[in-house]
Formats: structure tokens, C-alpha cells, sequence
């Protein structure tokens, strides 16, 4: 469905002849390429923009060797800066609490309840731990339901207050439990709106405050292109977040809103869901990534 940006480039290359340095006329057909497929990749306008501009100044100048055709070279650049731009390495969560405790926050349909369960799973299964997941929902009882489902499957216990109306209350009680009983991680899944409305983000935002959490993470749908941008900067401005999980990822996307968030809120990208079961969650990898949006 999209040109491989590598092809692409070796096309707009194949004119030049001769040249050992790549120059301002023989870069500029490139870069077109390289925003077009930064666009088709739903990067956001002013990111590709910028982004260009950084490859333009990276690469100008550079000797091409022999060895090296110009347009691997162009690769490499654009693959390198992207690969930086969206952190370089792996960013891990941060757990120092006892018990440790992350907030999910997000649109409702992002997929913060069942990457709740994901986490849940795989921190239990790889980091020996013993999660207690907490529903603060209180006004669908059936993400309460689904929370809990998701428990039962993982064998992971499930804290909720049918009738209680007070999130914030929820989760300190919830944390108590924990406390109690032993358990030593704490994943607090929040209500969301399908927009971004005051009341849920007081409501985050209090609950925030009164539980001190290790780790926020703001989940977010990747197949929702510009909107994912604007939603991470508003949540971003209101909550500090400290990670972004990227779900739905085995659409069709290109994983452009990847590199948008990244540069718009400069926080981390800790996670990429990849499939509706609780085993399709991975660590994000920012060279993977780069290759995904290159095409
Ligand atoms: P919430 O409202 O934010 O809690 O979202 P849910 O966890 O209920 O997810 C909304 C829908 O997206 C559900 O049908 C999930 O099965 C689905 N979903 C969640 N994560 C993924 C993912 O990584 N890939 C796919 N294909 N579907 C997902």
C-alpha cells in the first residue's frame, strides 16, 4: 500500500551522477520524499517539517564514500534521527514504590483496561511480581466487569466498590489493601471520556495527587493519527506523565503518531499494544519504530 521510502530515494538519487558530497540541489528532491513518507506515516505536519530540517543540516556536506550509495546514506541519516527523536533507547518503568504503584489514564476505547491486564500479566510473569489491579470507574459499571474478567483471566485479584462514586477515595483504599495484604504493585485504571472533558481530568488529576503514583502512563490509540497528538498534549499538560503506551499497533498504521507525541511532549514511549490478548504487549523500540515509519 505505501512506497518503501527506501526505493523511493534510490529513485530520486538515481539522477545524480558523479557528485561525492551530497549537496543542497541534490537533497532537496529527497527530503520531499522523505516528509511525504513522514505524512503518509501520520507524522504530524510541523514534526516532518522540523524533522526535515535536522536531516537537511545532518546531511549536507557529508562525503558519500564509494562504498556507500547517496541514497543508503539518506537512509541512514533519516533512520538515525528518528531513531534519536523518539528516544534512542528503551525506556523502562520505574517501580521504586512499596507497593509500587502506576495510574492509566486516556480516552475511553484507547485501551487503558486492557493494557492494564497486560501489564499486570507480564510484570507478574517477567518481574516476579504480585499486581493488584483497582477499577476506579464509577460511572460504567462495565469496565468494572471488564477489569474484572480481565482479572480472572490472569489470575490477578481485581479491587472495585460497586456503588461508591468517589474515585479518589477508591484508589487510597485500594492502595491499603495492597498494603495489607502484601501486594507490592498497584495498577489504578481510571474512567475515560470519548473527548477530553474538565470533569475527567479533575477527577484524574485528583486522584494523581492523592496516590503519589511510581508511574503515569497516558494510553493512547495509534490508529487515531493527529487527534492522538493533541489528546497527549492535553493530558500531558494536566497530568506530567511520565510514559506513553501506544496501542494498536497491528492495524494498519504506521506508527507515525509515534514520533509526533514523542516531539510534542517529549515524554518516553514505554509500551506498543499489538493485538486485543493479553500476551500482544512489547517494550517500544525506537529503531523498530524508525523502521516502521520509514516503510
Ligand atoms: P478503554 O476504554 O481505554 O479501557 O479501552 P479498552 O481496553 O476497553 O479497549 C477498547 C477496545 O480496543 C477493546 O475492544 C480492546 O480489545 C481493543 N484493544 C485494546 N488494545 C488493543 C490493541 O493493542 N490492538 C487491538 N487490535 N485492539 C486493542
Amino acid at each position: 500500500m505505501f512506497d518503501n521510502l527506501s526505493e523511493r530515494l534510490e529513485r530520486s538519487f538515481k539522477i545524480l551522477k558523479g557528485e561525492g558530497k551530497i549537496t543542497e540541489i541534490n537533497v532537496a528532491e529527497t527530503l520531499k520524499d522523505v516528509r511525504k513518507a513522514l505524512l503518509d506515516a501520520d507524522v504530524n505536519y510541523k514534526v516532518a517539517k522540523s524533522f526535515t530540517d535536522t536531516v537537511k543540516e545532518k546531511a549536507l556536506g557529508q562525503n558519500v564514500l564509494t562504498a556507500v550509495k547517496p541514497s543508503q546514506l539518506m537512509v541512514k541519516i533519516v533512520h538515525d534521527e528518528l531513531t534519536a527523536l523518539m528516544g534512542g533507547e528503551t525506556a523502562e518503568l520505574e517501580l521504586n514504590g512499596r507497593p509500587a504503584i502506576i495510574l492509566m489514564s486516556g480516552l475511553q476505547g484507547s485501551g487503558k483496561t486492557t493494557f492494564s491486564g497486560k501489564l499486570a500479566r507480564m510484570l507478574k510473569a517477567k518481574k516476579n511480581r504480585k499486581p493488584l489491579l483497582v477499577a476506579c470507574d464509577v460511572y460504567r459499571p462495565a469496565a468494572v466487569d471488564q477489569l474484572t474478567v480481565l482479572g480472572e483471566q490472569i489470575e490477578v485479584p481485581v479491587y472495585s466498590e460497586p456503588g461508591s462514586k468517589d474515585p479518589v477515595q477508591i484508589a487510597l483504599n485500594a492502595i491499603h489493601e495492597a498494603k495489607a495484604k502484601g501486594y507490592d504493585l498497584v495498577i489504578v485504571d481510571t474512567a475515560g471520556r470519548l473527548a477530553i472533558d474538565e470533569q475527567m481530568m479533575n477527577e484524574i488529576e485528583a486522584i494523581k495527587k492523592a496516590i503519589n503514583p511510581d508511574e503515569t502512563l497516558f494510553v493512547v490509540d495509534s490508529m487515531t493519527g493527529q487527534d492522538a497528538v493533541n489528546t497527549a498534549r492535553e493530558f500531558n499538560e494536566r497530568l506530567d506523565f511520565n510514559g506513553v503506551v501506544l496501542t494498536k499497533l497491528d492495524g494498519d498504521t504506521r506508527g507515525g503518531a509515534a514520533l509526533s507525541i514523542r516531539t510534542v511532549v517529549n515524554k518516553p514511549i514505554k509500551f506498543v499494544g499489538t493485538g486485543e490478548k493479553l500476551d500482544a504487549i512489547d517494550q517500544f523500540h525506537p529503531a523498530r519504530m524508525a523502521d516502521r515509519i520509514l516503510g
